[in-house]
């Protein structure tokens, strides 16, 4: 027993913080990380095929392959600040987003 070295506790601080940090940014996501890598990767081959119009359109068009709701996930994915599918490729990388 004994206090513990600060070192450790700055880590397990730093853990505990990332943590509620990622829980926080999925909390209100609609989507696991698998759906949301099949979705970043969906969209990112259409913008590089078609390019981005602005819109969600091919977001859109995965969820509705999905049979999702569409109205939370793009709810949840302009939080992140995917407000069209080439954002959605830059802002909404599962590697940010679940940590
Ligand atoms: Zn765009």
């Amino acid at each position: 027993m004994g206090t513990p070295p600060d070192e450790n506790r700055r880590e397990e601080l730093r853990d505990r913080y990332k943590r509620a940090e990622t829980e926080a940014r999925t909390a209100g996501l609609p989507l696991s990380r698998e759906q949301l890598t099949a979705l970043v990767e969906f969209v990112d081959a259409l913008v590089i095929e078609e390019g981005c119009d602005h819109t969600l359109r091919h977001t859109l068009r995965w969820v509705g392959e999905q049979s999702l709701a569409p109205d939370p996930i793009v709810a949840a994915l302009e939080e992140l600040g995917g407000f069209c599918d080439c954002e959605v490729v830059m802002n909404c990388d599962p590697e940010d987003v679940f940590g």
